[in-house]
């Protein structure tokens, strides 16, 4: 179709034209690999799935989003669709991009979506399933090709740097219900709409000097739970579906998804995909609504402090574990043996290396990366002790060894504080003062940020 425009000497067209720019507070880079399995593969989250997947209802992605600060500082903020990266793959990943790019440790933080249709990765929630020779290789052959990908991955967004501002906003969404619902035999996975909750979607714009967006990275504190374990195609739930939605209204920008603090949040209602896609583009409308307002800049020099702090298990003994291995539950067996070969081979498992990880971004934004399956209240805490107003809390970062209860959860007892300890291979619930140690290193990467 051909429309007769303006006389094209015009100086009236050529300043409408002109795009206006910006100064540049920062240098940023984005860049996306599919990382969609490429034969069937164990799903992971629900243990009662009995086979691998069946197709893809939706391409699973990770993400890099590459920050350079006037200083030359670079940052590195990676989303995945995945279960969870456990540290075995994420502390390789980090070492391999420190060597090649000259990133520290503190300045990169790995997020995992948490979605329930990806793919089963060496080393995460391990005592799930029984697999056969072949599956436990698709999934080791998966994992080794997945380290390779983040990696280069990493390269390809520093690769993209270019000028760019960086805004933060807020919105909220209301599909998340705590799900720790309590009955008369105890806490039991349900819909608990009197539980605490979150409905903050944090958003992140950056934007060229030419006012495009180039990337935006959004959160929300939700299991990707939409779809359940009678689902066997590969897709990123929700937020995999709220990605594409976001990118679809913005073409040529990338959209990512940071895993909040949601251990104890489902999204309701679920069990369908239409409902995965309802709730993703609940999310997406959400986000561009903000990415439309009015946004805070963010400026100045980005400082990133990363610590491991040391978290106790209850104590147990060689007899907590021979004790169940007549149990009828075959996984309760598998993880009572797995917990008598440490015995056995001396180190019986007392402790884990748990990460803190703090990105300040001068005095505007304040990102904590927490590792684990880390429930509402440590979000609601953080809140609560720092101020809601530029601070972003993600979960499911760096590593994800097993749930993270807060002292509430830990005492009432359900999945997220026991049961799910045997999928992980945790020999226990933790230590009574889990969350006291975890809150008292929050405090150290705050402080080493300047918050
Ligand atoms: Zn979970």
């Amino acid at each position: 179709m051909h429309t007769p425009g303006p006389p094209l000497g015009s100086s009236i067209l050529v300043l409408a034209l002109a795009p206006v720019l910006f100064a540049a507070s920062y240098q940023a880079g984005v860049a996306t690999v599919v990382i969609t399995p490429d034969e069937p593969i164990y799903l992971s989250g629900y243990a009662s799935r009995d086979h691998p997947s069946e197709g893809v209802a939706l391409d699973l992605k990770a993400k890099a989003l590459a920050i350079q600060d006037k200083l030359g500082q670079r940052t590195l903020i990676v989303s995945t669709d995945l279960i969870g990266l456990p540290r075995s793959i994420a502390d390789l990943v980090a070492a391999r991009i420190e060597k090649d790019y000259g990133i520290g440790r503190a300045h990169i933080l790995l997020n995992s979506s948490h979605t329930h249709t990806g793919p089963l990765l060496a080393n995460n929630l391990n005592l799930m399933f029984e697999l056969s020779a072949h599956d436990q290789e698709v999934v080791e052959r998966y994992s080794r090709q997945l380290t390779d990908n983040l990696v280069a991955l990493a390269g390809a967004a520093i690769g993209d740097l270019g000028p760019a501002n960086l805004w933060f906003g807020n919105g909220q969404a209301h599909f998340a219900v705590n799900r720790r619902e309590p009955t008369p035999s105890g806490i039991k996975i349900g819909v608990n709409p009197a539980g605490p909750t979150e409905a903050d979607v944090p958003v992140l714009k950056v934007t060229g000097i030419d006012g495009r967006l180039r990337a935006v990275l959004f959160g929300y504190a939700c299991h990707n739970t939409t779809l359940t374990g009678e689902f066997y195609r590969i897709s990123g739930d929700y937020a995999g579906f709220a990605q594409r939605d976001i990118e679809r209204a913005h073409p040529g920008a990338t959209a990512m998804f940071l895993m909040l603090c949601g251990g104890d949040q489902n999204p309701n209602p679920r069990g369908t995909l239409p409902l995965a896609e309802e709730h993703g583009a609940t999310l997406a409308a959400e986000v561009m609504r903000v990415l439309a307002g009015k946004m805070q800049p963010v400026r100045g020099a980005v400082r990133a402090a990363f610590q491991v702090v040391d978290l106790d298990f209850a104590y147990h003994t060689r007899e907590t574990f021979t004790s169940r291995l007549q149990d009828p539950n075959p996984v309760i067996v598998r993880h009572a043996q797995a917990m008598l070969r440490a015995y056995d081979e001396g180190h019986p498992i007392r402790h884990y290396p748990y990460p803190v990880e703090a990105i300040a971004f001068g005095k505007s934004l304040t990102v904590l990366a927490l590792g684990g399956e880390a429930v509402v209240d440590y979000v609601l805490r953080v809140k609560k002790e720092y101020g809601a107003k530029g601070i972003l809390v993600a979960a499911y970062s760096n590593d994800v060894m097993s749930y993270i209860p807060s002292l509430r959860v830990l005492k009432e007892g359900g999945y997220e504080a026991n049961e799910s300890m045997l999928y992980y291979g945790r020999p226990g619930p933790y230590a009574d003062d889990v969350e006291d140690r975890i809150f008292a290193t929050i405090h150290k990467v705050m402080a080493r940020v300047g918050r």
